[in-house]
């Protein structure tokens, strides 16, 4: 059964989907503005040329026109069709060339020999264009005429934020790049996942605050960095989404720190729901965790996703389209991640008010009425592990994890305890 929020997730995709984002420019802020219609983003822009860290932040890239004609003057190829046919940041060009020329500009993806390849060149001072396997093998021998009218200039770079306030100062960071032209699970997928997260905390009173980001891959966050290094200490964990839309089962890229809180949230919800989920281990290889893990940063930050990037054929190929996404695992994503950022906002530590012996629970009303009934035994044997272990070195994932009973049915009984006045929540 598929609710409104997994169709509602690829409706938006849908929107996004025919934008020709990339690290800057037009493509990326109308993506942004949209986004800024289902939660209050604030779409925030650095200029080109600013320093930040080891980088600079690029000139703005806008297309105007791009294509090939073959000898006859048929059109080959052309960017209105497809925009993964340009090579994303082409600087201009206007010529004619042989095919021998022309070839070494041509790219396609032999293993997926109809579907269009995705290629970028922030900084290759270079342009090209990509094609099906099967289009390039039909190219014949003469003189084409290629062109691309692109321009790089002075702009800006833009990413969009949104933090939702908790009671607390310590912030959980949610971020997902928004970088890619027209591919659905890498990234749109990760977009409208995290739109739908973030209207969901919208409503609910948090512990935490969470600050959500929607920035371009690598310079984006980095940019972020730089810019917010003040904010960094705040940060007690965090998530990058990215490839969250297929049919894949979960997967989930360990923090650096391997277990702070997240890691432990993910675990308990993959442990009590997803089966045949996957976790591993970090590696500084991948999306945006790889720079919130950085020795200077030092975040703790994992992955999520479904299949992972490369794992799949039709990554970074035009076979990575809106069928590739379905609404039901985009549903699925977002609940269990729902489940594992409340997991990390309501995690708590307490303190047994009554640890001489176990208290009489009939007293307090916490004893199952009907002897039979089965879901009353199991939230009074979720009661009796929170009493025994509220000893306050173990916290309520922890007593998840000893127990083997999901966080929910714990937390539940931890409050059903504190409401009896037999336990007492200590301050983190
Ligand atoms: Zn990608």
């Amino acid at each position: 059964m598929i609710d409104d929020a997994g169709t509602r997730m690829h409706a938006l995709a849908e929107r996004l989907y025919p934008l020709c984002r990339s690290i800057t420019g037009d493509g990326l802020r109308e993506s942004l503005r949209i986004i800024a219609e289902e939660i209050p983003i604030e779409i925030k822009g650095v200029s080109s040329g600013t320093p930040v860290f080891d980088w600079t932040v690029p000139q703005e890239w806008k297309v105007r026109e791009a294509w090939i004609r073959d000898p006859n003057g048929r059109e080959v190829v052309n960017f209105r069709d497809h925009n993964l046919h340009l090579v994303g940041y082409s600087r201009p060009v206007k010529k004619r060339m042989t095919l021998p020329e022309l070839l070494p500009h041509l790219h396609s993806n032999p293993q997926m020999p109809d579907a269009i390849p995705y290629r970028t060149g922030y900084h290759d001072e270079s342009w090209g264009f990509c094609l099906s396997q099967n289009a390039i093998d039909q190219l014949a021998d003469g003189e084409y005429e290629v062109c691309v009218d692109t321009e790089l200039f002075d702009g800006e770079l833009n990413y969009g934020e949104l933090l939702i306030s908790g009671i607390g100062s310590e912030e959980v960071l949610v971020s997902c790049h928004c970088c890619h032209p027209s591919m659905a699970n890498d990234n749109l997928s990760g977009m409208v996942v995290a739109a739908e997260l973030a209207a969901r905390l919208l409503d609910q009173p948090l512990r935490y605050s969470f600050r959500f980001l929607f920035l371009p891959g690598t310079i984006g966050s980095i940019t972020w960095l730089a810019k917010n290094e003040s904010l960094l200490p705040r940060i007690s964990c965090g998530l990058v989404l990215a490839c969250v839309g297929d049919q894949g089962s979960l997967s989930y890229k360990k923090t650096k720190q391997k277990n702070s809180l997240i890691d432990r949230a993910v675990d308990s919800v993959f442990r009590d729901s997803c089966p045949n989920a996957t976790v591993r281990d970090f590696m500084p290889y991948g999306y945006d965790e790889r720079q919130y893990a950085s020795p200077g940063i030092n975040l703790a930050v994992g992955c999520l996703s479904r299949s992972t990037y490369g794992s799949f054929p039709e990554y970074h190929t035009s076979a990575d389209d809106l069928s590739f996404i379905t609404p039901a695992s985009l549903q699925d994503t977002l609940e269990n991640l729902e489940r594992i950022v409340l997991a990390v906002d309501q995690n708590s530590r307490h303190l047994n008010l009554k640890p001489m012996a176990e208290p009489m629970l009939g007293k307090y009303g916490l004893y199952s009425r009907t002897g039979g009934d089965r879901t009353g035994k199991f939230e009074e044997l979720a009661m009796l592990w929170v009493l025994s272990f509220s000893d306050g070195a173990h916290d309520l994932l922890s007593i998840s994890e000893i127990s083997g009973i999901g966080f929910e049915i714990i937390l539940d009984a931890a409050q059903r305890l504190t409401e009896a006045g037999l336990l007492g929540e200590l301050p983190e």
